[in-house]
C-alpha cells in the first residue's frame, strides 16, 4: 500500500490526513473534498468561535476519570470510551497548542480558542496540510470508490449528511443505521408560553413520559417553543424516538429542577413568609415574575389569591405544575449554532480498535459518518478528532 484516499475534507478527514502523513511520511495522502474548500463546517462551528472540545469535568468521577459517557454520546458510548483512551480532549488541546493555538475553558466547561475565532483552527490545519505535502482535490464528490486506484486504502469521512455518497456503501452490503437530525428545538403550540420568548430558567429537569429520555440544565423559551441546553440534550437522547414519532410526543417540565418534597417545602415556606401578599407577587427565586404568574394561571388558581388563602389543596396543585408541567412537542426546529446527524455506518460493521471495515479491509471510517453523535459542548468535534486520529494510527501501523 502506497496511497491513502481520504473522502471528505472536514474535521475528521483533515485531522486524519495530517496525523497519517506525520506518522507515515512515505505514504501519498490525498484528500477529496466535494466543496471548493476544506473545513467549511469547522469555520462556522460554535457560532464562528469553534467549540473545539470540552473539559469533560461534568462527566468525571472523583478520581478524575471520564465516566457517564452515555450522557455525552447517546450513540457510540462504548466505542468513544475505548477510543478516548487513545486520543482524548487533552490530547486535542496539546496537538493544536503545538501549532501555536491557545485555548480558554468557559464556566460551562466548553473549550474555545482564546482568539474566539474558528478560522484559527482551520488555518492551523491547512498550514499543516500544505507543509506536509498532502494532496488536496477540491470540487470532487466521490461517488464510487472503485474509480480510485487498487493499491490504496480509503478513509470515508464524508460527514453525517453524505447520504447519496453513502449509497456506494449500501451496494457493498454495509449496514447503515437510519439517519436522523439531532440537536433541535421543540415546537410547542402554547401561545401564553411562547409570549414569554427570551425567558431563561436556569435549572429545569425535563423528560419524555413513557420513555427513558430525560435531561436537565438551562431552558430557554422561544417564540416557537422551547430551546436551551436541557432541550437540546433531550433532543439528542430522543433523536431516533422523536423521528420515529414524527416529532410529536408529550413533554414534562420540572420548572425548578427539584424533587416533589423540596418543591412543596419551598412553596410552603414562601407562602408562610408572605401571608398577606398576593401569591403572584412572590415568585420562587428560580423563576421570573412573569413565568410564575403563568404557572399560577396554568394551575387554574385565582390570579389575585393571597398566600394565606392557598390552602393545602392549592399548594399541592401548584407544586404538581411546578414539578411536572405537561406539554406537547408538535415539531422540531433547527438549532442554529450546531446540529448533527444521528445514525450512519453501523458500529457493528467496524473494528473498534482501528475503525476498519470488518468486510472490506481497505476501508476505514472517521467522523460523523459513523453512528456516533453527541450533545452540544464540543463533544462532536472531539469525536471527529478522536476517530480521525485512530484511523491515522491504524493505517500508519500497517
Ligand atoms: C452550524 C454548526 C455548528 C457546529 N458547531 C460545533 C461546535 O462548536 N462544536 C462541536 O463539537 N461540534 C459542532 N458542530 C458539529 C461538528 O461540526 C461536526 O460533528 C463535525 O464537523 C463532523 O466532522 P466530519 O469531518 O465528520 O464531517 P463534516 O465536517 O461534515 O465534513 C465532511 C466533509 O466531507 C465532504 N463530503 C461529503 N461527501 C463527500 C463526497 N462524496 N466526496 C467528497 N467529499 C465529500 C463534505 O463536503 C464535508 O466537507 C456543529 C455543526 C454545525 C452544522
Amino acid at each position: 500500500m502506497k496511497s491513502v484516499a481520504i473522502i471528505g475534507g472536514g474535521a475528521a478527514g483533515c485531522f486524519c490526513a495530517v496525523n497519517l502523513k506525520r506518522m507515515a511520511p512515505q505514504l501519498k495522502v490525498t484528500i477529496y473534498e466535494a466543496q471548493n474548500k476544506l473545513l467549511a463546517k469547522v469555520a462556522i462551528t460554535g457560532g464562528g468561535r469553534c467549540n473545539i472540545t470540552n473539559t469533560f469535568n461534568n462527566y468525571k468521577d472523583t478520581s478524575g476519570k471520564i465516566t457517564r459517557l452515555e450522557e455525552v454520546y447517546p450513540r457510540g458510548t462504548n466505542l468513544m470510551k475505548r477510543l478516548l483512551m487513545g486520543f482524548n480532549n487533552e490530547d486535542t488541546l496539546r496537538w493544536f497548542e503545538e501549532l501555536g493555538v491557545r485555548f480558554t475553558a468557559q464556566e460551562d466547561e466548553c473549550i474555545f480558542p482564546k482568539s474566539q475565532d474558528a478560522m484559527e483552527i482551520v488555518n492551523a490545519l491547512q498550514r499543516e496540510i500544505k507543509r506536509l505535502g498532502i494532496e488536496v482535490i477540491t470540487g470532487k464528490r466521490i461517488t464510487d470508490i472503485d474509480t480510485l486506484k487498487e493499491d490504496i486504502k480509503v478513509v470515508t469521512a464524508g460527514g453525517g449528511k453524505s447520504l447519496s455518497f453513502l449509497s456506494f456503501l449500501k451496494n457493498r452490503d454495509i449496514e447503515i443505521e437510519p439517519l436522523h437530525p439531532s440537536l433541535f428545538t421543540f415546537e410547542i403550540k402554547e401561545k401564553e408560553l411562547t409570549q414569554m420568548s427570551g425567558t431563561v430558567v436556569e435549572n429545569v429537569k425535563c423528560f419524555i413520559p413513557t420513555t427513558k429520555f430525560k435531561s436537565s440544565g438551562p431552558l430557554l423559551i422561544t417564540d416557537w417553543g422551547l430551546s436551551g441546553p436541557a432541550i437540546l440534550k433531550l433532543s439528542s437522547y430522543g433523536a431516533v424516538y422523536l423521528a420515529e414519532n414524527n416529532y410529536c410526543a408529550p413533554l414534562s417540565v420540572n420548572w425548578i429542577g427539584k424533587d416533589m418534597d423540596s418543591v412543596i417545602k419551598e412553596i410552603k415556606a414562601l407562602t408562610e413568609q408572605n401571608p398577606q401578599k398576593k401569591l403572584s407577587s412572590v415568585a420562587p427565586k428560580e423563576l421570573t415574575q412573569r413565568l410564575w404568574s403563568y404557572i399560577i394561571k396554568r394551575t387554574q388558581i385565582r390570579e389575585d389569591i393571597r398566600c394565606n388563602e392557598l390552602g393545602s389543596k392549592g399548594l399541592n396543585k401548584l407544586s404538581n405544575t411546578l414539578f411536572a408541567d405537561s406539554y406537547k412537542i408538535e415539531g422540531k426546529g433547527r438549532f442554529k449554532e450546531e446540529f448533527v446527524t444521528a445514525g450512519g455506518i453501523s458500529l457493528k460493521e467496524i473494528n473498534s480498535n482501528t475503525l476498519r471495515s470488518k468486510k472490506y479491509e481497505d476501508l476505514y471510517f472517521a467522523g460523523e459518518v459513523l453512528n456516533i453523535d453527541a450533545i452540544t459542548g464540543g463533544f462532536n468535534l472531539q469525536a471527529a478528532w478522536t476517530t480521525g486520529y485512530t484511523v491515522a494510527r491504524a493505517i500508519a501501523s500497517l
